[in-house]
Order: structure tokens, then sequence, then C-alpha cells
């Protein structure tokens, strides 16, 4: 079975590496941050409240991201999946982990794609203009960065110690070829 979370910081390339890999493995490739962008598009009520919680780069309630992803992984459990942006609190973990018990179903591998602030920021602004997200503008990267320090780190922090036989660093300086050709080289392996 491959159930796949992808970790890193923003920018740090886990949203290209997760869709290449999804369609290699042909599983589902399920980003939170794009389900949450689709959302803001009905215009209603919930996507003003999201829209500006996401503009401002904060994350959004674990409530309404875990009843998202319990949703979709309802129908994924039995193919295989590739978590992209989520879980981003130890709240969410916990309820993932829940989830997957119930489900009788576990994560198998889990990349961690590290890369500094400094190509970070230039990788961001380069992607705002391409696909004009918001949220990728110098002033708000350093609140999704800080995001990620307070409470994504300590989620990914918290896999490793747990599940280090799955947990696998991955170099997101690299080429993008480069790293789908090392986390290719792992899935095979094991
Ligand atoms: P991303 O495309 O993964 O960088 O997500 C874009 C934005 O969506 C984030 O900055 C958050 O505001 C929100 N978001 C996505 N996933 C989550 C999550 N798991 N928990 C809370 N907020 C999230």
């Amino acid at each position: 079975m491959n159930n796949i979370i992808f970790f890193g910081p923003p920018g740090a390339g886990k949203g290209t590496q997760a869709k290449i890999i999804s369609e290699y493995l042909k599983i589902s490739h399920l980003s939170t941050g794009d389900i949450l962008r689709k959302k803001l598009l009905e215009k209603d009520q919930l996507a003003n409240e999201l829209n500006e919680i996401m503009s401002s780069g904060n994350l959004v309630s674990d409530d309404i991201l875990n009843s998202i992803v319990s949703s979709r992984l309802q129908n994924e459990t039995k193919k295989g999946f590739i978590l992209d942006g989520y879980p981003r609190t130890l709240k969410q973990s916990e309820f993932l982990n829940n989830f997957l018990s119930n489900n009788s179903n576990k994560i198998n591998y889990i990349f961690n794609i590290q890369i500094n602030f400094d190509i970070l920021k230039d990788r961001i602004v380069k992607r705002s203009s391409e696909e004009s997200r918001e949220d990728d503008n110098l002033n708000v990267i350093e609140t999704r960065y800080k995001e990620y320090l307070n409470s994504t780190q300590k989620v990914s922090d918290y896999y490793k110690d747990r599940l280090s036989n799955i947990f696998y660093e991955i170099d997101g300086s690299l080429q993008i070829q480069e790293i789908t050709q090392k986390i290719i080289k792992i899935l095979k392996k094991s």
C-alpha cells in the first residue's frame, strides 16, 4: 500500500513532487491548499472567511481541515493516497492517526522536503507571478514560514520520532527531476 505524506515549508516543492508521484503510482493527490483554493471560488460566507485567513498566511481551523480530509479519504483508503499540506498541526495528526486506525490503515512513507529560507523566498516570489496566488507575496511568506516553524515542523518532528523507519529527509534544493528520482528509488527499495 502507498499511503504517503509530504512535509516541507511552503515553496519547498512538495506540491510538485506530490503531483508527479501520484501520477507515477496512480493514486490520489490530496492537496488541502488546492481544495481550499477551489472553495474560495464559491464566494459564499465560508469562502470569505477562508480568504481572509489564507491571504494573510495563517492556518485554517483544524475542524474544517479534518472534515475535508476525512470525507476525501473515505474513498481513497483502499487505493492509497498522497497527503500534501496535511497534517499541519498536532491536532490534525491526532485526528489522522485515529481516522486511519479506525479504517485499519496506516501511513507507509513520509517525505520531508527541506530547504533554506533564502531559496524559498525566491521560489515563492516566482510562483506568485506564475500562479497569481494572493498568499505568495513577501509580506505573507514570513507569516506562512512562521506557521510552518511553529506548527507543522512539530508535526514532522513527531512523525520523525515515532515512525523513523518510514521517514525520509529529502534535499529540496536539488532539481525537480533529481528529487523525483530520489523518491522513486526509496519507493522501489522498500
Ligand atoms: P498550501 O497550498 O498547502 O501552502 O496551503 C495554502 C493555505 O491553505 C495555507 O497557508 C493555509 O492557510 C491553508 N491550509 C492548507 N492546508 C492546511 C492545513 N492542513 N491546516 C490549516 N490550514 C491549511
